[in-house]
């Protein structure tokens, strides 16, 4: 008797990518800091449709770039996108089947793509990234800083997160009474502390602003400034004496943010707690940071942005080096104001997340039904990442990518 041959049909992976749509939005406005204007800043915005439908529709993830980098279309569509479209299903899948795997989906993402010389490649990949976690939590059913916790954290969530105003750009013919005004606006909106741009006017004058700032915050521990990498040693240091005795919340990017000898430095010249990061994209330009930034774990501040640097499974990889070099996720507080950061804060117990009141809008901002209270934020109920409980913002995505 022969034996009984018979196959098995390859198994369907139960979780498929059925379309990727990309398009850029514009986020300008007449502001600047002291080395930019965001007069022709865009964004890239991306959705990632699935075949899991929740509610009767279809789980479509949402990402987006965060703020100050441009829009990365040609990236997107010449490499990044169809990598990911031209990739066997099955492989972008978690061990269960039963999901998409954001590790394996960055891997096919980086397959054919160098070290070093991150450029933007990291803000494509951090669009791409964003939507796949969004998809990843809806699938799962669950607000993503919860799946951060149950997946790669201890099982507990921050309930709120500390969340700062950044704004006090310069502004045409914005005087003090304007600065104080935004201010004023940011404090009766919740926020405790506040930022404000240096940098962009001399020295005398950026002095007499941040007085102005303090004059209505009533304290430094309740001010920032921020730099934008503008300065060299010499003028850093000079900022930095005439900033020591107003006891500021954090001095921020003074320097150019590859220059950690600067950084370094500037620490033996300065007590006060400083703040950089944000324009560091892979955990080794981060790790170089640690290693040779003088950063000190009891006051200063990380500031890495995941939406900028290839997202947040690269980002786990930078939180993984920190007890390395002395720090906590406690010492990070990303860049961008945008809700996958906020998501991270709380899932993975950050030190905190940045907020724009003012600019950037739709994408900065939190869920509509969540005020700001004593400089904590809470995080909607909702699956993923939580867009679709920011009105404006949700309509938007939805909008650019032709899938609402
Ligand atoms: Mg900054």
């Amino acid at each position: 008797m022969g034996k009984l041959a018979f196959s098995v049909p390859p198994k369907e992976p139960c979780v498929q990518i059925t379309d990727i749509r990309e398009t850029v939005v514009p986020i300008a406005s007449p502001i600047k800091n002291a080395y930019i204007d965001f007069s022709k800043m865009t964004a890239s915005v991306v959705a990632l449709v699935t075949d899991v439908v929740r509610d009767g529709e279809p789980v479509i993830g949402y990402g987006f770039n965060s703020n100050g980098r441009y829009g990365a279309s040609g990236l997107l569509r010449e490499r990044f996108i169809p990598r990911l479209k031209e990739a066997d299903p099955a492989r972008l899948l978690n061990d269960a089947g039963d999901n998409l795997s954001p590790e394996r989906i960055f891997d096919t993402l980086m397959a054919n793509e160098k070290p070093g010389g991150h450029g933007e490649r990291s803000v494509a990949v951090g669009v791409i990234d964003m939507a796949v976690w969004d998809a990843v939590a809806k699938i799962a059913g669950k607000p993503l800083y919860r799946h951060l916790a149950d997946a790669y954290g201890d099982g507990t969530v921050d309930a709120d997160a500390f969340v700062y105003a950044a704004g006090g750009y310069y502004y045409p013919g914005k005087g003090l009474a304007a600065l104080q005004d935004e201010m004023r606006r940011y404090r009766d909106l919740g926020y405790e502390v506040v930022k404000m741009k240096i940098g962009g006017a001399p020295l005398a004058e950026d002095i007499a602003r941040i007085e102005a700032v303090l004059e209505v915050v009533g304290e430094g521990r309740y001010l920032a400034v921020d730099a934008n990498g503008r300065f060299d040693l010499e003028t850093a240091i000079a900022y930095a004496e005439a900033m020591r005795p107003y006891d500021l919340f954090w001095y921020e990017e003074a320097g150019d943010p590859l220059d950690y000898a600067l950084q370094a430095e500037l620490a033996r010249h300065y007590d006060g707690p400083m703040a950089t990061g944000e324009n560091l994209f892979s955990h080794q330009d981060a790790r170089n940071l640690l290693r040779y930034g003088g950063m000190r774990p009891d006051r200063d501040v990380l500031q890495f942005d995941c939406a900028l640097s290839y997202g947040l499974v690269e980002y786990m990889r930078t939180l993984q080096l920190l007890p390395e070099y002395g720090f906590t996720g406690r010492n990070v507080v990303p860049h961008g104001g945008h809700q996958l950061s906020l998501n991270i804060a709380a899932g993975l117990k950050l030190g905190g997340n940045e907020s724009y009141p003012e600019v950037f809008a739709p994408f900065g901002g939190f869920a509509d039904a969540l005020s700001v209270a004593n400089g904590r934020v809470g995080l909607p109920d909702a699956p993923g990442i939580g867009f679709e409980a920011k009105a404006k913002l949700i309509d938007t995505l939805r909008r650019a990518t032709g899938t609402g």
